[in-house]
């Protein structure tokens, strides 16, 4: 190791080579201006002190390291090392890194070659993703925990050698040092690009906030010696110090970024710079729990999966400062509302504890999900919902409630029960969000008998190149989700109201409107039964004229259409059929469907839309009806509405049998 060292330490004076393939740059800094960093006149640091006053910064790196390797004050908040298990896939990503096998990202897997000679600048696919969460290092933490358990040296030494290599490669000023150095503007271009992914506000976070369990279980080891922790503390300074001065204008990055400088000052309370790192964590999170949550408790972005990394933050944050003594820095608002946000999450579930894919969601993992239902109810024990959750809904309670509104964030469960034998049904339809979000105002998921008939298309990719932009594109569309549009156009507003919210035993009433296109505004009304009918009456108002469809996204699976319509065909479970009837003429085109569950992975699925013209001025209405069916009976009728006016609507349908009067008055 110290060979090593002595040989990065060499490279400093080494200038810009612009013809070499891997410019060779120094590691930022030198040894002594750590001793600038540190309060030395701390408790524990007296020895540190002496030698670095007769200059002697060796024997002062070996004091400091004694200091931490018996240094006992402060806690890391979800490490538990007496507890520490290593997963299969946490000893796979370990394993895979000793032969620069790294794991950059979940949705490319097998994980890519990265080199012999380390190419932090690989980018196998031109998905963005894919380039910033290799700088994530997610197989730090494994390999840091598999020499922790097993005490083999090729984990902690291919750990010193990523780290050291990485911090080589990838300066922090590497753009200034181009420059300086007089390299091409292509040189000088990719460093730009470089550093645009490795230092990246969100990316330098989570290795800030990884590089705490890494160190607390390599400290104790005769690999990290004294003048690597000198380098080690140098380059975790430098981090905080970065994420500091660049902290993410909103969003779950902030709340990210924000939370781990709240670790990385309470953990390293040594640095002078620790108190204004903890500070600014706090302070930021409790501001921006204010802003970033609706009152409703869904966070603003809206989005399930960022709403539940919210809800980690914001609890992370808390038992990080309650565990070291520092709880009272966040007021009994900040907690209630956090608890608030756990009541929005359960309340989303499906009851197999599925989730609804809106936006950039993807499928979540039930047992996960279960932890951290169990986490939170440790946090909330008043709460007697989470422990329902948590234990499959063997202890605690069930909620006393069905259907719910959640208005200031636009998401509504309309809910005839909490078991496998209920319906669930969730719509979207709120104010405008963020990049996360789709232009999908309207669209809803339909849960029945343990079966989604019509789950979210999801989200597939994230950003890249102009091929990977497309693929988001296309699982961003309007039309494929399943809401109202106009000559299949995306939604040129997000911006939906409440009309109406009724919820009794009997039935669920949700009205809502968007205007969803200059001279176009699409009304839904949603009315679920208590037998699981959902119906849905979609009202097209203005001057606009074309096209109008309506949209819906089945699962995957067997269909058969007919002229208003179709059913599915699955041979265990049950069915359902689809009506739909229009005050105009109107046909059934089958569209291209997919859905995605998870990262890259996406499988076909049957689509189509209701389709009818609709004139300048003209107003048009669609009444669809989908309703769970057996083999014996499957009889549907829409009675034609009753002269519908702005404010009224009334109608019929009947459903095996069953006949049931539906409409709305409004105010
Ligand atoms: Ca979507």
């Amino acid at each position: 190791m110290k060979k090593m060292l002595f040989t990065l330490v060499a490279l400093l004076g080494i200038a810009w080579v612009a013809a070499a393939a891997t410019p060779e740059w120094r590691i930022a800094g030198d040894e002594k201006s750590l001793y600038d960093l540190l309060d030395l006149d701390r408790p524990g640091l007296k020895a540190v002190k002496k030698a670095v006053a007769k200059g002697d910064i060796a024997a002062a790196d070996q004091e400091l390291l004694k200091y931490f390797r018996s240094r006992k004050n402060v806690k890391i908040y979800g490490l538990d090392i007496e507890e520490l298990d290593l997963t299969q896939e946490e000893q796979m990503m370990a394993d895979q890194s000793l032969e620069h096998k790294f794991y950059a990202h979940k949705g490319y897997q097998p994980s890519y070659f990265y080199g012999d000679d380390i190419d932090w600048r690989y980018w196998p696919v031109k998905d963005n993703e894919l380039r910033w969460q290799l700088h994530r290092h997610y197989w730090f933490i494994p390999l840091a925990k598999a020499y922790y358990l097993s005490r083999e040296e090729k984990y902690i030494d291919a750990w010193i050698e990523h780290y050291t290599d990485w911090i080589r490669k990838n300066p922090i000023d590497g753009v200034e040092r181009a420059q300086a150095a007089g390299a091409s503007a292509e040189e000088i271009a990719a460093e730009k690009e470089n550093f645009r992914f490795a230092w990246r506000p969100m990316e330098a976070g989570r290795r800030l906030q990884d590089q705490l369990t890494e160190f607390e279980l390599t400290i104790g080891s005769q690999r990290f010696t004294s003048d690597f922790l000198n380098l080690f503390l140098r380059m975790f300074h430098q981090h905080a110090d970065y994420v500091l001065h660049r902290y993410s204008e909103k969003g779950n990055h902030l709340l990210f970024e924000a939370q781990r400088m709240l670790f990385a000052g309470i953990y390293f309370p040594e640095f002078r710079d620790a108190k204004a790192w903890r500070e600014s964590g706090i302070e930021i999170l409790n501001r921006e729990i204010g802003v970033q949550v609706y009152p409703d408790g869904m966070q603003f972005e809206l989005d399930f999966g960022y709403h539940i990394a919210a809800i980690d933050i914001f609890l992370k944050a808390l038992g990080m400062a309650q565990i070291n003594g520092l709880a009272k820095e966040f007021p009994a608002s900040y907690v209630a509302t956090v608890e608030k946000m756990t009541v929005v999450t359960y309340n989303l579930l499906f009851p197999d504890n599925t989730n609804p894919m809106f936006g950039d969601t993807k499928q979540h993992n039930r047992s996960t999900l279960k932890r951290q239902f169990a986490t939170w109810s440790k946090v909330f024990p008043a709460n007697r919902q989470l422990p329902w959750v948590a234990s499959d809904k063997k202890e605690g309670e069930m909620p006393s409630y069905t259907s719910r509104a959640f208005e200031d964030s636009g998401f509504y469960v309309l809910r005839n029960g909490w078991d496998k034998n209920a319906t669930v049904a969730i719509v979207k339809a709120g104010p405008p969000a963020f990049w996360h979000n789709q232009p999908d105002n309207g669209t809803f998921e339909y849960w029945h008998r343990g079966r989604n008939f019509f789950p979210d298309s999801g989200s597939y990719v994230y950003g890249g190149d102009a091929e990977v932009l497309a693929q988001r594109e296309w699982f961003r569309q309007t039309r494929v989700h399943n809401t109202l549009t106009l000559d299949d156009r995306n939604l040129e507003q997000t911006d939906s109201k409440l009309l109406l919210w009724k919820a009794s035993g009997k039935q669920t009433v949700c009205v809502t409107e968007n205007p969803s296109y200059e001279g176009l505004t699409h009304r839904r009304s949603m009315f679920l039964t208590a037998e699981g009918v959902l119906v849905i009456a979609d009202q097209a108002f203005g001057t606009a004229a074309g096209k109008v469809g309506v949209h819906f996204n089945l699962c995957p699976g067997e269909v058969r259409y007919d002229e208003n319509g179709l059913r599915t065909l699955f041979e265990k479970g049950t069915n359902i059929r689809i009506r739909t009837v229009c005050d105009a003429p109107m046909k059934i085109a089958e569209e291209e469907g997919w859905v995605s569950n998870t990262y890259r992975k996406k499988q076909e699925r049957p689509a189509y839309a209701a389709e009818a013209q609709k004139a300048a001025g003209e107003s048009r209405l669609f009444i669809t009806v989908i309703a769970p069916v057996s083999k014996e009976a499957d009889r549907i009728e829409i009675a034609p509405a009753q002269q519908a006016t702005d404010r009224s609507l009334h109608f019929t349908v009947e459903v095996n049998g069953k006949k049931y009067d539906l409409g709305y008055d409004l105010k």
